[in-house]
């Protein structure tokens, strides 16, 4: 990492299933391109995924490496990038704790994709949010001045946290003197890919979603069953790609063709089922590269617990460094010679 700028990149994945297309152009591309000039963290957020889903430990720990498989089957490559489990690094534990104090409830409960993935979990909370669900936030602060990253790039849905983070070093700067810097978030050309269901968010708790993992058949009826313009009913109506997940995706997957798409839909000579099927071959070779490498890392499982055991290992000394800077500005920094007879 000696040639690299120094500027720290925290990006990561909540691990509540593998990972999707939405993932891929959010968020992954962006991470993988990154990963070439900047000292960049993965984190494999499971403290997070149990502030909602602390009832199925067996489902958060087996796809921990789900989203780890998914990382490197996309080009996370571990020689330039440290790939960890959140759980394994008590500091970021800790330094929650530190934070926790500077966010009041108030805030918290203003915080729109709290409030919007709160809404979709009735099933977990009922009507009564948990500490933990209204607190993440702050966790994920911690995630990303544990590692002092000035960059973080993530999805749309992820910029109040950013926001929040923000505030928090402001915060924690005023009363215990300059320590941390502001991160910034930076967005990708997509930063919200819609659900194969027409939701604004293809979202991997959600079930509307094109995994990596995905088999070519299993890709291809999905698409075949995505929504379309709901007033398209006529292979000869005219369409209106605007509001259609199957264009969404053309442009994602681009090869050239796109504009030609559209005219033909406005004009209502492309029928959606054309349309799907091209889309399918689209998406199908262009996640084929991807698809093999995540296979042969699933058959080198081992391999896998080694690069995730040893990413968690650097990301442990980086963040214990901060955690002595933090006690010191705190006056938490206890030395045995101090202690007063
Ligand atoms: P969950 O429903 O469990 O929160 P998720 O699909 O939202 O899962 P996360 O692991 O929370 O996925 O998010 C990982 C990253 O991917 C974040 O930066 C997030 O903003 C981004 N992301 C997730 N879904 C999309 C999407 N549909 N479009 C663009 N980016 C996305
Ligand atoms: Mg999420």
């Amino acid at each position: 990492m000696e040639n690299k700028i120094f500027s720290r990149v925290l990006t990561g994945d909540r691990p509540t299933g593998q990972l999707h297309i939405g993932h891929y152009f959010g968020a992954l591309k962006q991470r993988v391109s990154l990963q070439g000039s900047h000292e960049t963290y993965v984190i494999i957020a499971d403290v997070q995924v149990l502030t909602d889903n602390f009832q199925f430990p067996e489902k958060v720990r087996s796809n921990v490496y789900e989203v780890a498989l998914d990382n490197l089957a996309v080009g996370i490559d571990p020689e330039r990038s440290v790939m960890f489990i959140q759980s394994m690094i008590p500091e970021i534990a800790e330094l929650t704790v530190f934070f926790s104090n500077l966010v009041t409830i108030a805030r918290l409960e203003r915080n729109p994709t709290v409030k919007e993935e709160f809404a979709q979990k009735e099933t977990v909370f009922g009507k009564n949010i948990t500490f933990g669900f209204l607190g993440y936030p702050v966790s994920q602060a911690a995630d990303i001045l544990a590692f002092e990253a000035a960059i973080v790039p993530v999805g749309e849905d992820q910029l109040p946290q950013i926001e929040q983070t923000r505030e928090i070093v402001r915060k924690f700067n005023g009363i215990y003197g300059e320590t941390f810097i502001e991160p910034e978030p930076v967005l990708s050309s997509s930063p919200r890919i819609k659900g194969l269901d027409g939701r604004a968010k293809m979202g991997k708790s959600i079930d509307n979603a094109i995994y990596l993992a995905d088999n070519h058949e299993t890709t291809e009826r999905k698409i075949m069953n995505a929504v379309t313009d709901v007033n398209k009913i006529r292979k000869n109506d005219p369409g209106n790609p605007a509001v259609c997940v199957v264009f969404e995706y053309h442009l994602l997957f681009e090869n050239g063709h796109a504009e030609h798409i559209r005219s033909e839909c406005c004009s209502g000579t492309r029928g959606c089922v054309v349309c799907k099927k091209e889309l399918a071959a689209l998406v199908n070779g262009a996640l084929l590269p991807i698809r093999e490498r995540r296979i042969h890392f699933s058959e080198h499982i081992s391999d896998v617990q080694n690069i995730l055991h040893e990413g968690t290992e650097k990301a442990r000394l980086t963040a214990s460094a901060t955690m002595e800077k933090v006690r010191e500005r705190m006056h938490i920094d206890y030395r045995r010679t101090e202690v007063r007879s």
